[in-house]
């Protein structure tokens, strides 16, 4: 008997999609699930581009709230992205803390030259 991983619906006739989803839920959740993705490429092209300190982490912090939302799928077994949500997740908050100590260790670099003067680097 076939079962839909998303909505749990089953049955004999049920015919699945690829990735397992019952017809209702391939039409209404693959387009959410296709948005997100792409709403995550974008901001993975912001972190890697953004010049401003406040324009990366805001980005990476879009990421990660969006993977959280795949999130659910993944865990009914349903794959949305290469790499998995769950790993996106996980690099970006690890990218996020990268971001803000380099952002730190610029400010003190900053404060090391201002407060001692003709010292080079
Ligand atoms: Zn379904």
């Amino acid at each position: 008997m076939a079962t839909c991983k998303w909505c749990e619906r089953s049955g004999w006739l049920l015919s699945l999609s690829a990735n397992g989803m019952c017809d209702t839920c391939e039409v209404t959740e693959v387009p959410l699930i296709v948005r997100r993705v792409e709403a995550i490429q974008e901001s993975k092209s912001v972190v890697d581009s953004a010049r401003t300190f406040q324009a990366r982490i805001e980005s990476c912090d879009d990421i990660i709230r969006t993977a959280e939302e795949l999130i659910p799928y993944e865990l009914k077994g349903i794959s949305v992205a290469e790499p998995s949500a769950a790993e996106l997740k996980a690099a970006y908050e690890a990218e996020r803390q990268k971001i803000v100590a380099e952002q730190l260790s610029a400010r003190s670099r900053e404060g090391r030259v201002q407060g001692q003067p003709g010292e080079g680097p």
